[in-house]
Formats: structure tokens, C-alpha cells, sequence
């Protein structure tokens, strides 16, 4: 085999000559497909930056690459009838193409599924656990360099992007009754405060404006850890950082958000006024069936203790409806806490049975199972419900300046983000990628505001 040259990290970032798409071989040519969360974009991201750190290039389409990734998710099952739909078309690429490798990665790997997956999907040569980057970068057969430490979630090295999500924590400690993700992503495993840190630094350095901080349980990160540092304390570490402008964290659970990560964040000037906080369902005999940990009234207590620091927080949640279980009476519970707190976002899912989970079994249950039509009925009118919401407080931006970090170009218009994570427009003829925008809204609808640029907005 060739022997290869092994660089450093920073030489790999900054120096080496981008593989080329245009003169690169079909045998350094990787494709990466990603579905589901912001944790699979990140791996995804990170995975690209290593092949390209080894000598691969990107490929646009399947058959033109020798080395295929699928990053996969399994918390619904439409997400895994569409990496399975994929396979399907991968096999056709595979038989022009017999050397070419196919890996399954992510969510749909678990530590008890992998013999069953061998044999029914005969088309993939390897099979790795969810964010398990240096595995699948170890597959890759042709590789001209070899990196000594992980590249970063970066992949796009000329031009990087404004805005990159930092995975902070792996796994979940938490058994709800709906998910499969403990049992796919394994126990909580906190990075250390100082990894991080240092990888923020590297990260903005290349022109990052802005960090999300990811956890599956991104409050309860630390607990793991020497002296159980906890995400205030890394808040604090990243939030100096020169050239940083915005920080964010995500996803957060009710039970472990502390009244001094509170006041962090309403202490901290680049932590930018959003939380998302899944609440799943507004009823208790609902929440105590998802073993979620908290009551109704504890979720709205939290409620009012953030609004109490910042009132103009914006808040988003996911809800599940068609729950096995879930009784009109609770799903109207739902619909009343929904119309209460009046989330700005919050992402409606019905309920899809995981392999494996408690709910699954439930679901077997004739006297629980929800029929489809009632969830999809459910589905439906909570969205209604959440859009004239979003109709409502977008309209509240009409006439007024918002802050906005432009993250790019959008069909000929400048798109960005006002600190409450409210997608911007506007037009001007100046290049404000990376940049902060004064923009005056002229128009609104329930998931954007248009306006027009007034000046350079201020960083912190
Ligand atoms: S907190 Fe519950 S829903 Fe969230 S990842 Fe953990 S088990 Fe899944």
C-alpha cells in the first residue's frame, strides 16, 4: 500500500490545495447523503471536512463517486423508508460499479441491528454508529494523506460558512417512552470544557460567525465530567471568543434547565434570546406515559421564570400528537398549553412506532394505538392553530429594525437571521455574507420577514 503523508491539523486546514472537483478521480471521490437532525448535518459536515483533509474530493451524484456514506436516522420511519429507498437506487451504482464502497451510518446503526441489516441489505459493505466520524474517514480506501487529529465540521474550506453547529455531547441518558435515540446514540458523553473551547477558537478563526452549541440534552451537559462543569460554565468559556458574534445551544430539556443558566444567558450579550424546549405533550397522564420527567405545570413554571429574566425570549418546542394513549381530553390539554405559551416555532410530529422503544410496544395495545386518521386530524390542527400564532407575532416586526447575520445569497436575495432565529431578505447590492445587517421590515409572513438594509448593525 502507499505509504502516506501525515499532516497536521492546521496545515490540513489552511494549507493544503483543495482536492479539485473537476481533476479529482472517480476513486477519490466521496458522496455523502444525510437525513434527519442538526447532529447528523454536523457529523456529515465534519466527515466531508476529513475526506477532503485525506485527498477526496466531493462527487454530485452517487455514480460518480467511489466511496458513498449514508448518514441515516431512525426517529421516524419515514426517515428510514427514505435511506432505504436510497439503497434501493445505490444498487444500480454498485452493480456499474462494483468497487465502489457503500457505508450505513448513523441512527439506524445500532449495537443489536447490524446482523439483521447484513443480511437484508446485502448492497452495503459497512455499517457504523451514529457520529463515529474517524470510523467511517478509516473506510475510505483510497486516501493520500492521513490527518493527525479529526479535521473540523467545516467542510467547505475557501468559503466557510457563517454559521456551524459544535456537538458538545453524544447520546442520551433519558428513556422516553417514543425514542429510540438511547438506544442507537448510546449513554451521554460530555466533551471536555477545553476541547471544546479550543475547537471553537479553530473554528472561528476561519470565519465563523456564529456557534450552536448540540446535545441531545444540551442543559444537562457536564454532569459527566471531572468537577461537573455545566453548559453556563461553557457558555462563559466560547463567549469572549474574538471574531465570535452569535452563540446559540440546542436542544434543551425541561428538567434540566437551572435558573443560573438562565441568568447566563440573559447575562451573556452574544447569547442570542432563543431555547428550544421540547414539551412533547400539555397533559400529565401523557407526559408520565412518555416518562418525560415533568409535569404541565413544572414545564409552565420554567415558562415563566425564562420569561420573568427575558421577556422577549423566543421559545420553540416539539410536540408529539396520536401518542398510544393519548386521549381527546389530553390532546386538548396540548392545544390549550400550545395556545398559552405561544410558542414562535414548534415542530408537530405524529406519532410513528420505533422497533425496540416502550411506546412501540404500547402501540400493540387496541386500546391505545391511535388510529392514523385521528393523528394526522390532531397533526393538522395544532398546525393550523401554530400558524395563525406565527402569523400574529411576525406581524409584530411590521415597520420596526431588525439585527440580521447574513448567512448567504438566496434566489438573488441576501438571507439571514434576526437574533430570535427569524429568517430574513432583503436585497442591496453589497456583499453582507458573514456580515450584520440593520434591516427595516417592510413585509412579513408566518415563517420570514422582507425588508430593506438601513445600515451595519453592532457586534458585542
Ligand atoms: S430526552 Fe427523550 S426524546 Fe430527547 S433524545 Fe433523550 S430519550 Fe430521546
Amino acid at each position: 500500500m502507499e505509504e502516506l503523508t501525515l499532516i497536521p491539523k492546521q496545515q490540513a486546514e489552511t494549507l493544503l490545495p483543495r482536492p479539485s472537483r473537476d481533476t479529482t478521480p472517480r476513486d477519490r471521490r466521496y458522496y455523502v447523503w444525510t437525513v434527519g437532525c442538526q447532529m447528523n448535518v454536523s457529523d456529515s459536515d465534519r466527515l466531508e471536512s476529513a475526506l477532503q483533509g485525506v485527498g477526496y474530493a466531493p462527487a454530485d451524484k452517487a455514480d460518480d463517486a467511489s466511496f458513498i456514506v449514508l448518514n441515516s436516522c431512525s426517529v421516524r420511519e419515514s426517515a428510514e423508508a427514505r435511506i432505504i429507498g436510497k439503497l434501493g437506487e445505490l444498487q444500480r451504482v454498485k452493480r456499474n460499479n462494483p468497487d465502489t464502497k457503500i457505508v450505513l451510518w448513523g441512527c439506524m446503526v445500532g449495537p443489536n441491528n447490524q446482523s439483521i441489516f447484513k443480511e437484508k441489505l446485502p448492497v452495503v459493505d459497512h455499517f457504523v454508529s451514529p457520529s463515529a466520524v474517524d470510523e467511517v474517514l478509516s473506510l475510505a480506501p483510497n486516501p493520500v494523506y492521513q490527518l493527525e487529529e479529526p479535521a473540523l465540521p467545516m467542510a467547505n474550506w475557501e468559503h466557510p460558512p457563517v454559521s456551524v453547529h459544535v456537538p458538545i455531547q453524544y447520546g442520551c441518558n433519558m428513556s422516553c417512552a417514543f425514542c429510540v435515540i438511547p438506544l442507537r446514540r448510546g449513554r451521554e458523553q460530555s466533551r471536555p470544557l477545553a476541547e471544546v473551547v479550543e475547537e471553537v477558537r479553530r473554528i472561528v478563526a476561519r470565519g465563523a460567525k456564529e456557534i450552536t452549541l448540540l446535545g441531545q440534552i444540551v442543559d444537562s451537559w457536564g454532569h459527566d465530567l471531572p468537577g461537573r462543569p455545566d453548559l453556563a460554565d461553557l457558555l462563559r468559556g466560547v463567549h469572549d471568543m474574538p471574531g465570535l458574534v452569535r452563540l446559540r445551544f440546542l436542544t434543551s430539556h425541561p428538567a434540566w434547565m437551572t435558573d443560573k443558566l438562565i441568568a447566563t444567558m440573559n447575562e451573556l450579550p452574544r447569547c442570542q434570546p432563543e431555547i428550544n424546549l421540547p414539551v412533547q405533550s400539555g397533559h400529565d397522564a401523557m407526559l408520565k406515559r412518555m416518562r418525560r420527567g415533568y409535569t404541565v405545570q413544572r414545564y409552565r413554571d420554567l415558562i415563566e421564570r425564562i420569561r420573568g429574566t427575558m421577556p422577549d425570549i423566543s421559545l420553540t418546542t416539539d410536540i408529539i400528537v396520536g401518542h398510544p394513549g393519548e386521549t381527546q381530553a389530553c390532546f386538548e390539554g396540548t392545544r390549550e398549553l400550545m395556545q398559552e405559551i405561544r410558542f414562535d416555532k414548534v415542530h408537530i410530529a405524529a406519532f410513528s412506532a420505533r422497533p425496540g422503544t416502550r411506546a412501540a410496544d404500547m402501540e400493540q395495545d387496541a386500546e391505545l394505538a391511535i388510529s392514523e386518521e385521528t393523528k394526522h386530524a390532531r397533526r393538522i390542527e395544532l398546525e393550523r392553530i401554530q400558524e395563525h400564532i406565527v402569523t400574529e407575532s411576525s406581524a409584530q416586526w411590521l415597520d420596526k429594525t431588525v439585527e440580521v447575520l447574513v448567512e448567504g445569497e438566496s434566489r438573488g436575495r441576501w438571507r439571514g437571521r434576526s437574533p430570535w432565529n427569524k429568517l430574513v431578505f432583503f436585497d442591496d447590492r453589497d456583499d453582507w455574507t458573514g456580515r450584520l445587517a440593520l434591516v427595516h421590515v417592510t413585509s412579513t409572513s408566518p415563517w420570514s420577514l422582507q425588508g430593506h438594509v438601513i445600515g451595519e448593525g453592532t457586534t458585542h
